[in-house]
């Protein structure tokens, strides 16, 4: 049976319809689902037993299982969930100092191996349904139970979100909707890899969400090398774009930096040319080390020199040390095991 997180408002209309459902009764349904967070049917108040009785028959009410949760002392927590066919994904909510941001998972595995990557070291396993991506959000939502105020969505967990479009965009017409999880899309940003095309289609489905490209070199050859996918998707007609591009934000950067690979002052020098002309921010984020992986993460003295002087340069730059290492959750540390246990 289909999940029910799977059908946008109209197709879930549509299904009822035919079974003599009025289409109100399908927005109550979201409002259930997505605004009260109440997945559990039996409290679906204002809806009927004959019509309850009917949804059960159709849909699969289940959301996906929270298999562990592993908390950090600075409050973050990562969820491992177990999908219906065992697979395992891990989702994070971050802590911040005012609000809080999701960091949510789009694929299970990825099959770009970028050599410094925990989740590109396990491999492809699939994509993720649009269910799936919205079932870890109310997964996180539940857990801050009364919370109303500022959320992030940062899709920067497992998998390479423009690598799963239609599932994503589903996902996310459902995630910016009023009648469904009603977070704005200028709190919403995708992490790629690079996929022009995609980018593009991105831009014009959805021209508020903001789009942070992992470049994390200052040159295509350097890039090829941690980057594999750098080959066919290559870096210049991308920067290009950003470049011309009108845009509603600018464009973020984001730069992973991985001692004596990419820390040098050179780099810093190479990059700035390289993203001259581009109204951009650049995120440092210093490498985060894996156990199966032999990068290091470069001296807090070289990330700062290097931030300095791309910073006279006139750029924004951010250095994002990051949360969740205690519990290796942080960026490019999911690796959910996915043996099935
Ligand atoms: N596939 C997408 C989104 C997921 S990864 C992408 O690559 O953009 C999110 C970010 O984590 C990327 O910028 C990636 O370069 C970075 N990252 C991967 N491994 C990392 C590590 N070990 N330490 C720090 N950042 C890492
Ligand atoms: Fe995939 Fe992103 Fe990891 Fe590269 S950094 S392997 S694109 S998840």
């Amino acid at each position: 049976m289909n999940s029910i997180y799977n059908y946008n408002l109209e197709e879930l209309s549509t299904i009822l319809t035919e079974r003599g459902i009025k289409p109100f009764v399908s927005n109550q349904i979201f409002g259930w689902l997505y605004n009260k967070i109440e997945p559990d049917i039996n409290n679906w108040s204002n809806i009927s037993n004959t019509n309850k009785e009917i949804i059960d028959s159709l849909f699969d009410l289940n959301l996906d299982k929270v298999e562990k949760v592993e908390k950090d002392s600075s409050g973050t927590k990562k969820f491992l969930i177990r999908l219906q066919d065992d697979l395992l994904i891990e989702s994070v909510l971050i802590k911040e100092s005012d609000h809080y941001t999701f960091c949510i998972s789009s694929q299970v595995g990825c099959a770009l191996q970028c050599a410094f990557c925990a989740t590109g070291k396990m491999g492809f396993f699939r994509d993720l349904t649009s269910g799936e991506i919205l079932s870890q959000i109310i997964l996180l939502k539940k857990e801050l139970g009364d919370y109303k105020r500022k959320l992030n969505l940062v899709f920067m967990g497992m998998g390479e979100p423009l690598l799963n479009y239609d599932n994503l965009k589903k996902a996310l017409s459902i995630i910016i909707a009023d009648t469904g999880i009603n977070i704005g899309q200028r709190n919403i940003t995708i992490s790629t890899s690079g996929f022009l095309g995609k980018i593009k289609q991105l831009e014009e489905d959805f021209p508020k969400i903001k789009i942070s490209f992992s470049l994390n070199s200052s040159n295509q050859e350097n890039r090829e090398k941690l980057m594999p996918i750098s080959k066919k998707e290559p870096v210049k007609p991308i920067l290009n774009y950003f470049k011309t591009k009108k845009r509603q934000f600018r464009v973020t950067f984001e730069y992973v930096m991985i001692k004596g690979v990419n820390d040098s002052l050179e780099d810093a020098l190479k990059l700035n040319k390289l993203l001259s002309g581009i109204s951009c921010k650049i995120n440092i984020i210093p490498y985060n080390e894996n156990k199966s992986i032999s990068f290091k993460s470069p001296e807090k003295k070289k990330v700062e020199k290097f931030s300095d002087s791309l910073f006279k340069k006139g750029y924004t730059v951010m250095v994002r040390w990051s949360k969740g290492k205690e519990i290796n959750s942080a960026c490019g540390q999911l690796s959910a095991d996915n043996r099935q246990v």
